[in-house]
């Protein structure tokens, strides 16, 4: 028997009969703006599901630890099992969203160097942006970790930048969670690496390939999603 552990805004998150994997079930539904925004879109759990899968098979081709152990079905997948480090670790490359918007600066400005940002994952506060210091008061991770998550993260960048790169793709920021491997507390790159929580323009015409479309209302989340998986090669 298996039984549903959790029910996040995108996947859920099931038993099985191993201890130390779990099934994830992309959903459909897409949520913006702290759950505020929401719609059913039919095909996007498939689509995150299997564009999840390739990036996770690239990242361990690279060296990336993670917690992705196969696709099972059109829109499952077993992982390892972890303890989230409630931390959202953002990447960005070029300024967008919350970032331009904080600082003023004009959306689409290449940054001088890759910029990390901690965000404490707590939806009930919004996601705050929070400082290493305030990592270490909450208790969210050790010293050692903040310094691999770090070092994690950039390497996510370089390899996905590359990637993305060969299909005429820009990078401009994305979102990684890691965990502790339940089995060995080994941390590892966990959730998930998709056109939700990835911002990803065509190098050429500027097109969103990503939840921007959703969000902004200026296209249609499937199709754009589609473009990407297409592009990058995988079966839609
Ligand atoms: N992001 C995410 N989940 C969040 C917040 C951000 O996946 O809860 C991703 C988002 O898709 C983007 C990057 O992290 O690729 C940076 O997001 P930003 O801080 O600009 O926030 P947003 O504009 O999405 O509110």
């Amino acid at each position: 028997m298996t039984e549903l552990l959790y029910e996040g805004k995108a996947k859920r998150l099931y038993s099985t009969d191993q201890e130390f994997v779990l099934r994830v079930a992309y959903k459909d539904d897409a949520t913006a703006f702290n759950g505020e925004k929401h719609a059913v879109l039919t095909g996007k759990g498939q689509l995150n599901n299997e564009i999840s899968t390739i990036m996770f098979e690239r990242l361990a081709q690279a060296g990336v630890p993670n917690h992705f152990i196969q696709k099972i079905s059109d829109n499952e997948q077993l992982v390892k099992a972890v303890t989230i480090v409630p931390i959202e670790v953002i990447v960005r490359n070029i300024a967008a969203g919350s970032m331009a918007k904080r600082l003023g600066l004009e959306e689409g400005r290449a940054l001088k160097q890759p910029i990390v940002e901690f965000c404490y994952k707590r939806d009930d506060l919004g996601d705050p942006l929070i400082t290493v210091d305030h990592v270490y008061e909450l208790e969210l991770a050790t010293p050692e970790e903040v310094s691999l998550l770090t070092t994690m993260a950039l390497k996510v960048n370089q390899v996905l930048i590359n990637y993305f790169n060969d299909f005429n793709i820009t990078l401009v920021d994305f979102k990684l969670e890691f965990g502790r491997l339940k089995e060995t507390g080994e941390l590892v790159l966990a959730d998930e690496v998709s056109p939700d929580t990835c911002r990803l323009w065509d190098k050429t015409t500027g097109e969103r390939l990503d939840k921007d479309v959703f969000r902004k209302n200026i296209g249609n989340l499937q199709e754009a999603y589609g473009k990407l998986l297409e592009r990058i090669g995988g079966n839609a």
